[in-house]
């Protein structure tokens, strides 16, 4: 059971505090958009959850487990970025099979995960290309790929389209609808684009200055918005 619980967690970098103490349940399964301003502490409070940075105070929980001091191979997430960081000298079946590699496993362990990712995604035909011989968009995939061969519990996007010009952000988040539907991973996906929010989640988490402001269904936040800046946010009418 995958779920993801944040506790009082807290983030400080020095003496700054960037993360106030928010608290979270995500279901098994659930797909959960984290949204706000620039500087909110979004990436902060995916960062913490992936293991990337350090925990100040609180507790956060995978599958009822306090993973405070765990590192992230060991917490059973993939984490998407906006900067998809492919291997350049690598092909897109050697990028997409290297964390299994370097877990260990072998060369014919490998090549069926990653021919099952590769169909999952549309990706087949590319297998033996190199990342600059692919669009924006075939990156993006076979940046999911790389991440899905590893079968996480738990995917944790961060900002993955806002690279993208506006038609195929718009085909990228069927292609998100999509995988969730298959793989079943619990999903926190960080955007500032409210759209994508609203098309995308099962409940949104609106953040404002190292807060959470609000947490509900796309249509609780819309119809309901808790304060003027969760309107402004969202869009909700006036
Ligand atoms: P978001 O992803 O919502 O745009 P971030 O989580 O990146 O916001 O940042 C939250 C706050 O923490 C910002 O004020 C940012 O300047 C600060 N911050 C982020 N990373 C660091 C760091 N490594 N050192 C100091 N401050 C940081
Ligand atoms: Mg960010």
């Amino acid at each position: 059971m995958a779920t993801v619980s944040l506790e009082k967690l807290v983030k400080r970098y020095g003496s700054l505090e960037v993360v106030h103490g928010i608290d979270l349940e995500v279901a098994d399964r659930e797909f959960i958009a984290l949204v706000g301003p620039s500087g909110c502490g979004k990436s902060t409070t995916l960062r913490m959850i992936a293991g990337l940075e350090p925990v100040s105070g609180g507790n956060l929980k995978i599958g009822g487990r306090v993973v405070n001091d765990l590192p992230p191979r060991a917490r059973n997430l993939a984490m998407v970025f906006q900067s998809y960081a492919l291997y350049p000298h690598m092909t897109v079946r050697e990028n997409m099979g290297f964390s299994l590699k370097i877990a260990g496993q072998k060369p014919e362990e490998i090549a069926p995960q990653v021919e099952e990712a590769a169909r999952t995604l549309d990706l087949t035909h590319l297998l033996d290309r190199r990342p600059s011989q692919l669009s924006g968009g075939q990156r993006q995939r076979v940046a999911m790929g790389r991440a899905i061969v590893r079968q996480p519990d738990v995917f944790l996007f961060d900002e993955p389209l806002s690279n993208l010009d506006a038609k195929l952000r718009t085909q990228m988040r069927v292609e998100i609808k999509k995988l969730h539907a298959k793989v079943q991973s619990t999903v926190i996906y960080v955007t500032h684009d409210q759209v994508e929010a609203m098309t995308l989640a099962d409940r949104i988490v609106i953040m404002r200055d190292g807060y959470i402001e609000q947490v509900g269904t796309p249509e609780d936040v819309f119809q309901r918005p808790h304060s003027k800046f969760v309107a402004g946010f969202i869009g909700s009418p006036p």
